[in-house]
């Protein structure tokens, strides 16, 4: 899970790192009445979970009341296109106002996983504000890496290199202090990254984190509840958190196809299989080992609620739970909801038989497929072909009306 740049900040003043006062506004007038308290100039600075902000013009100094009107005005519901977010962009609906930092340098430090050690490794730059990406292409040789041992911790000798490659030698005390809680908020926030770009060396010689991101594991937002009930819902697909409240493991994706399937692994087939038979999958629905007739009711509601879904393919393997179980479920699912588009079914395992009997008897319609490749061969030529008819008939309509 992300976080926004004023929540990390938040975390981080916590536990003693030094960042710019200020305070996250949702409103124009709001953000005008912090920048007086504030006293001028100040930044203005889109919270979006997205880097990059900066070039984009998601990130404006304003020296004057007048500017941050402007500025604030401008900013607010506007759509930020950045390079990370696609020709779609965010709307920034929040925006935090800071005091204007007195950048003397701008420095890079951040500790990520890096996935070939298996370690928490701290990667810092004395080139900062630019991305870390520009930087490993233009000057790799200023970049460092630590790998530090979970055991140990970050280490003198290793804080010492930082500060020497960093060129903090007046900092000494700071940067110690800065880099230990750093580490510290790493581990007990279960962090995936922590990133200061840029960890400002002001004017007058102190550390101040200009900007922060935090990612936190996903997996571990059990044991933070302090960080879990800091998500932002205005920028989840409302389909995914519905899934996720349910149980259920959804991810929408750009093709035709809904797919109902229980299990990660057969999810990732079923993809794979039907982008084979020429078709596109319009979402990833994995309902879990027991598929129940809730879960199946509700996958068929998220899924059916996407306009772009054509077709639907159900693929289910009866391991735990029983293929007559789950055709049960189908079943009593498509009694609560209304399904107007052709559905494949292909169940295989436990009682594969006396679920296809119970799907026959039931006097509903669908497509049952024998095997897998015949299945996704099914369900694209289906999708394709209710994709035309709709395209038909809509053009029928305009000829119609334009007569
Ligand atoms: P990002 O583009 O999303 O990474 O946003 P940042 O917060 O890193 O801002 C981008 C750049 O704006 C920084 O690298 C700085 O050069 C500049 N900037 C941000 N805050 C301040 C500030 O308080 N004072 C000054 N002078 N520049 C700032
Ligand atoms: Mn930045």
């Amino acid at each position: 899970m992300k976080l926004h740049e004023y929540q990390a900040k938040e975390v981080l003043s916590g536990y003693g790192i030094p960042v710019p006062e200020g305070r996250v506004t949702y409103f124009p007038d709001d953000a005008w009445m912090v920048a007086m308290e504030l006293g001028l100039p100040v930044v203005l600075k889109a919270q979006v979970l997205t880097g990059g902000r900066g070039k984009a013009g998601g990130v404006k100094l304003a020296r004057t009341p007048d500017e941050v009107k402007e500025v604030a005005k401008d900013l607010f519901g506007k759509k930020l296109v950045t390079k990370q977010t696609g020709p779609e962009g965010v709307i920034i609906r929040k925006l935090l106002v800071e005091k204007a930092a007195d950048i003397g340098r701008e420095l890079y430090f951040s500790i990520t996983i890096d996935r070939t050690t298996s370690k928490p490794t701290v990667v810092a730059s004395k080139r900062g504000g630019m991305s870390i990406e520009e930087v490993a292409e233009k000057y790799p040789e200023d970049i460092i890496k630590i790998p530090i041992d979970p055991v140990t911790g970050l280490l003198p000798y290793q804080i010492r290199r930082l500060k020497y490659d960093l060129e903090l030698v007046d900092q000494e005390k700071e940067a110690a202090k800065v880099f230990n809680a750093l580490y510290k908020v790493f581990v007990e926030k279960d962090c995936t990254l922590v990133e200061l770009n840029p960890l400002v060396v002001t004017k007058s010689g102190h550390l101040l984190a200009v900007d922060a991101k935090m990612d936190v594991d996903d997996d571990a937002l059990f044991r933070r509840k302090e960080i879990s009930k800091m998500r932002d819902l205005t920028e989840s697909d409302p389909s995914e958190l519905e899934a996720k409240i349910a149980g259920l493991n959804f991810v929408r994706l750009s093709g035709n196809i809904g797919c109902m399937v229980n299990g990660a692994g057969l999810a990732m087939t079923t993809m794979d299989v039907i982008k084979l038979a020429g078709g596109e999958p319009a979402n990833f629905l994995d309902v879990g080992g027991a598929a129940t007739p809730e879960t199946i009711a509700k996958g068929f509601e998220i899924i059916t609620r996407d306009p772009s879904v054509k077709a639907m393919f159900i693929n289910i393997f009866g391991g735990i739970v029983r293929c007559d179980k789950v055709a049960n479920g189908i079943i009593q699912a498509l009694k609560k909801v209304e399904v107007n588009m052709p559905v494949v079914v292909r169940l295989t395992g436990n009682n594969k038989e006396e679920g296809m009997e119970t799907l026959k008897k039931s006097g509903m319609r669908f497509y049952v497929a024998e095997n897998l490749k015949e299945a996704a061969k099914m369900v694209s030529e289906l999708s394709r072909e209710t994709e035309a008819d709709i395209n038909k008939s809509k053009q029928q309509k305009k000829d119609k009306e334009e007569k």
